[in-house]
């Protein structure tokens, strides 16, 4: 199979789909992979780490969206990549049609079959072509936290794991999931002093035999929440409800019984987001000030450490590639349900019932 990787072209998106590692391994599998030039500048990767491992570089997205079998990409196709796309074609990345029906039209009339990252699932019901990103995201945000906790960005002034003589910040994370449990360890492996509170008790039960002496749990109710978000230096949000918006765990009126100066990073503003005052910011202008409290929402934070997020993401969907690629996709769904059920669309039909539904399509 012709597998074929283009530049990405959405604004700030420096991933891109294929590796030269992951290039290697197609072609050693017997594949033959094109890639547009300069699409792994963004990462760290140049043409030549591509070359050298037996890809072909072309100049243009039309050369490799004409010849290749299959397209890898990371980001939905925008307006100008839907319409390269023609009958037959395989298209694997990141689709999240749900909320986009342009995007759905154009698949559809492409008559191309489009597998999304984001529906294909794992033995444990988890979705591990989306835990990668949430995993970075998480151990970014106290990164960031600790960065917009700083005096000069109108924090506290507050360093994260104190020092000999002085105590450390006080950092709380809503929602023990991917994103909180990586937060939680790192910040706790900074030297701050991490409570995780979630509403589900198996999941608190989980982390506390993993995590116990590394940071402590409580369960997320409204009283909880509110005492300890009161004494936090930098409370990191990272609740999910799978299919709904996030739900407003602190209101505005909260903001004014917190410490001033405090940092909130809400990781979940991608849906939303968990605090009545979010609203999304980027990566150029990533804080803003409400109520005396330094919020930091940017939505696509994995973009940030484009090198890492690309070797994560490469790591987790290189297995599904190369079964597409070595069996065809009909048989690589037929042979996992799990891949299958990343089968978005398929000759000019929704195959998704929850996208049909959202969208109000027959699936
Ligand atoms: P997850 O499903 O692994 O974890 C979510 C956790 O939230 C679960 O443990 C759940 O029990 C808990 N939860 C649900 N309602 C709660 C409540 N009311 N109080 C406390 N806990 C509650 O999800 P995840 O992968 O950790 O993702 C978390 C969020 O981060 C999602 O919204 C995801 O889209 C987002 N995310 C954002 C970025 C970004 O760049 N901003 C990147 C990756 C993920």
């Amino acid at each position: 199979m012709l597998i074929g990787c283009p530049k990405e072209i959405k604004p700030q998106e420096f991933r891109v789909g294929m590796t030269p590692m992951a290039a290697l391994e197609a072609i050693a599998h017997g594949h033959d992979v094109v890639i547009e030039t300069n699409a792994g500048t963004g990462s760290g990767f140049d043409d030549a780490q591509y070359t050298a491992v037996g890809a072909k570089i072309v100049d243009t997205a039309e050369e490799v969206f004409a010849t290749a079998d299959m397209i890898v990409k990371v980001k939905e196709p925008q307006a100008v990549e839907r319409a390269r796309l023609r009958e037959g074609q395989l298209l694997f990345t990141y689709l999240h049609l749900a909320p986009d029906p342009d995007q759905t039209k154009d698949l559809l009339a492409s008559g191309a079959t489009c597998i999304a990252y984001e529906t294909v699932t794992d033995r444990a019901g988890g979705l591990p072509l989306l835990a990668p990103m949430s995993e970075v995201a998480g151990r970014l945000a106290p990164q960031v936290g600790a960065w917009t906790l700083q005096k000069a960005n109108g924090g506290r002034g507050v360093l994260l794991g104190g020092v000999p003589g002085v105590g450390p910040a006080q950092v709380v994370v809503i929602g023990g999931g991917v994103v909180g449990t990586h937060a939680a360890k790192i910040a706790a492996g900074m030297g701050a002093d991490v409570t995780v509170l979630d509403r589900s008790l198996p999941r608190l039960r989980y982390l506390d035999d993993a995590f116990g002496g590394t940071f402590r749990t409580r369960f997320a109710s409204a009283g909880n929440t509110a005492e300890l978000v009161m004494a936090a230096d930098m409370v990191i949000g990272a609740v999910l409800i799978p299919g709904a918006a996030a739900p407003k765990l602190v209101k505005r009126a909260d903001l004014g019984h917190m410490k001033p100066g405090a940092a909130i990073v809400d990781v979940a503003i991608d849906q939303g987001g968990c605090f009545e005052t979010s609203k999304a910011t980027t990566h150029e202008d990533p804080i803003y000030e409400v109520d005396g409290i330094m919020h930091y929402c940017v939505a696509n934070m994995p973009g940030a450490v484009a090198r890492t997020s690309t070797l994560a993401l490469g790591n987790a969907t290189l297995p599904f590639l190369l079964s597409l690629a070595d069996k065809g996709w009909k048989r690589a769904c037929a042979e996992d349900v799990h891949l299958k059920n990343g089968l978005n669309v398929h000759a000019g039909q929704i195959t998704y019932a929850a996208v049909g539904e959202a969208l109000g399509m027959s699936s």
